[in-house]
């Protein structure tokens, strides 16, 4: 399985990723994640890519195409990946189909999120992580079941991204529009897009993303590695 999930920042992409490789045994690519790594690492590419986040402006083509490149190739991408905040510009994605190409894979879908504004403001000003594991939360909309511990691996330490706040949220929706936009024509042509309303509740949008999935050839959607074995 070889998926997109395109939308604005906030629109679920992370929270759905997780669960389709949880679901499916795919890999999660969040060029998001990956650059968070690379600056928590003080690398070249994180010393570069850091005051462009914070602004909510977009890393340069070079280093996210290079980057993606490399990641796409590693063996847990084997069996399938999802990409989540890749492409987000003309000029990526046009990367991507030239690296499928190479790689003589194809993608079986582009998933579109949409959501209104408001509620992306809303959504983004109350996500948190937990530092340890790294479970995502929100503040109204998925709170942890005990105050200030996570439900996962229990631990009371958590992390809100500095770029997650009203003000930068407006950039990153501005750059989403003028930036990321575009490129849907591009995989509207291929008959791979399909758009799914997601203000619905994270189940809800699960499920419908699953509904997307079923209607792949059968050969697109590989089982759960645990079910292979
Ligand atoms: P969100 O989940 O809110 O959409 P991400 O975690 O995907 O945000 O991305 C955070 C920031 O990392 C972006 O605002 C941008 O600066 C940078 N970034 C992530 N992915 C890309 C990409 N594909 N191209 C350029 N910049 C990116
Ligand atoms: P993205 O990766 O697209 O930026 P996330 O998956 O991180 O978005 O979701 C942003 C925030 O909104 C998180 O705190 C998450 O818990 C919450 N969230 C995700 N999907 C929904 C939904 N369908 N309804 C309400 N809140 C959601
Ligand atoms: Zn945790």
């Amino acid at each position: 399985m070889k998926l997109i999930l395109l939308g604005p920042p906030g629109a679920g992409k992370g929270t759905q990723a997780k669960r389709l490789q949880e679901r499916h045994g795919v890999a999660q690519i969040s060029t998001g994640d990956m650059l968070r790594s690379e600056v928590a690492a003080g690398s070249d590419v994180g010393k570069r890519a850091s005051a462009v986040m914070a602004s909510g402006a977009l890393v340069s083509d070079d280093i996210i195409i290079d980057m993606l490149a490399n990641r796409v190739r590693q063996p847990d991408c084997a069996n399938g990946f999802i990409l989540d905040g890749f492409p987000r510009t003309v000029a990526q994605a046009e990367a991507l189909d030239h690296m499928l190409a190479e790689l003589k894979l194809e993608l079986d879908a582009v998933i579109e999120l949409k959501v209104d504004d408001a509620a992306l403001v809303e959504r983004i000003a109350g996500r948190f992580t937990c530092a340890k594991c790294g479970t995502s939360y929100h503040d109204t909309f998925k709170p942890t079941a005990k105050a200030g511990v996570c439900d996962v691996c229990g631990s009371t330490d958590f992390i809100r991204r500095p770029d997650d706040n009203r003000e930068t949220v407006r950039e990153r929706l501005d750059v989403y529009n003028r930036q990321t936009k575009p490129i849907l024509p591009h995989y509207e042509a291929t008959g791979r897009l399909h758009t799914l309303d997601g203000m619905a509740s994270m189940d809800e949008v699960a499920a419908a993303i699953e509904s997307v999935l079923a209607t792949l050839p059968t050969d697109h959607v590989h089982l759960d590695v645990t079910e292979v074995r």
